[in-house]
């Protein structure tokens, strides 16, 4: 049995830095440690065979008794760190932003001038976010809100990077000192916001459908499809629906060994936000009877307004599972994610962890891609209102179809553009043992173009 790592800070401020170590040493790298308080509040030392590092401890103390005030912004210097000389560092340099650019290796000492917990609280616990007063139009922060600086480091995995120079520098007091291992994986999801055209109820509304096809989208082939597709769905023969895509989405990642996650809205009653299906229609409990079936997960979508209201959560979560029931499901885990991406960094991960989900797939920005949290590995979350953890565990989103598309977004509309973008993300995913988290909605499938891209993608990001 290998001593556990020791890690002496100040207890003064306990809950965060505990929880950090929990993951970082825990969760990402399968080390044990012991916690020890340390008298010094400025440091946070951690001590495997007989060495110190010696970080500083900048972020816990000084947000301490202004508590999510933005104040700690003044803090914020960036600088390169350069790592040239660890072993196994992928990278010459990291971008640090608590403290200063400086090592330095003593016999038996390392210092290390930044704060390298403190760095990794901030982004992971969505502490940069919580002191925003920004917000978007669907009150969501949002990645343009961010300095160049902070884009840049949420592009990578950048909690990835802090974990893995860390365990490289203990290693490199300790060449015995191992890491679990952790393999490259993949999440694939669709949320179902539009499962089949909204009109097919309407005559007057397939009309208008019908002229748009036709006079503003100048095709033919469709318009004739939204006329059939009215017609047929009265005989339940929904196979002309452009929106039904939900079969090619299965075949393909069935033909890659992935099992998908399609998450449903089950409540629509409290928004005009939420989609004009009932998850009680038997069509649509006939989709998701289909979809287990097939062995594949049904979640939660959360409604538009209940990332931030724990009766709607509890509400939505109880009509789900009764539909899981009635098909004789066997899932043991319910994740939701939220319509739009909602999401609110002091109160969502509270309330979804009261509701008792299994875990949270929300947190990606919905205007781009990368690694919101700094990570694509799984972790459990942090109450930042009520400063303790929590049991629900976050999937952090990595790549939704639409950041990318989406014209007010990153409006790429250049096939190649889109693969290579999917290449890098899931380079960052490889080289640190994490999960693809990828979603594409069912209704951005309408036609072959995004059809055979979704092919090559799902190729792409398969194992
Ligand atoms: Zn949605």
């Amino acid at each position: 049995m290998k001593n556990p790592i020791t890690l002496e800070f100040n207890f003064d401020h306990k809950s965060e830095i505990e929880w950090t170590a929990k993951i970082v040493f825990k969760k990402f790298l399968g080390l044990d440690i012991e916690l020890k308080h340390l008298d010094d509040p400025t440091k946070i030392n951690i001590i495997n065979n007989s060495h110190v590092i010696e970080t500083k401890n900048i972020f816990f103390k000084l947000s301490n008794n202004c508590w999510l005030d933005k104040d700690i912004l003044n803090y914020i210097n960036f600088s390169d760190l350069t790592i040239d000389g660890i072993p196994n560092v992928t990278k010459k340099n990291i971008k640090i932003f608590f403290g200063q650019p400086k090592i330095k290796f003593l016999e038996k000492k390392t210092t290390l001038d930044c704060d390298i917990f403190g760095m990794i609280f901030f982004i992971i616990s969505g502490y940069y976010e919580a002191i925003s007063l920004k917000k978007d139009k669907h009150d969501r922060f949002a990645f343009e809100f961010l300095t160049k600086d902070f884009q840049n480091l949420l592009k990578e995995p950048s909690v990835d990077v802090y974990v893995n120079f860390l365990f490289r520098l203990m290693k490199k007091n300790d060449p015995t000192l191992n890491k679990k291992n952790q393999y490259y994986d993949n999440f694939i999801s669709c949320d179902v916001d539009n499962p089949y055209g909204f009109y097919i109820d309407s005559f007057s509304k397939t009309t208008r459908k019908f002229f748009g096809d036709l006079l503003k989208r100048k095709d033919l082939v469709q318009a004739n499809l939204t006329l059939a597709n009215f017609f047929m769905s009265k005989f339940k023969n929904y196979s002309y629906d452009e929106l039904n895509t939900f079969n090619f989405m299965m075949d393909i990642n069935e033909f890659y060994g992935n099992t998908m996650t399609f998450f449903f809205l089950s409540d629509n009653s409290k928004s005009s936000m939420d989609g004009f299906y009932s998850i009680d229609e038997s069509r649509i409990q006939k989709l998701i009877k289909r979809i287990v079936e097939r062995g594949h997960n049904i979640g939660l979508h959360g409604s538009y307004l209940s990332y931030n209201n724990i009766e709607y959560l509890i509400n939505e979560k109880n009509l789900l599972c009764d539909i899981l029931e009635k098909t004789n499901s066997n899932q043991t885990k319910i994740g939701i994610r939220q319509h739009y991406l909602r999401w609110s960094a002091k109160s969502s991960p509270r309330l979804i962890d009261k509701a008792g989900f299994d875990f949270d797939s929300t947190v990606g920005f919905a205007d781009h891609i990368g690694f919101r949290r700094g990570t694509s590995h799984n972790y459990s979350m942090y109450d930042l209102e009520n400063r303790v953890s929590l049991k629900i565990l976050e999937k952090p989103l990595i790549v939704m179809e639409d950041s990318m598309f989406g014209k007010e977004y990153m409006n790429i509309s250049d096939d190649n553009d889109f693969k290579l973008k999917l290449k890098k993300m899931k380079k960052s995913c490889v080289e640190f043992g994490g999960e693809f988290n990828f979603l594409w909605h069912n209704s951005t499938l309408k036609n072959k173009y995004y059809k055979d891209l979704y092919k090559e993608s799902i190729r792409l990001v398969s194992n």
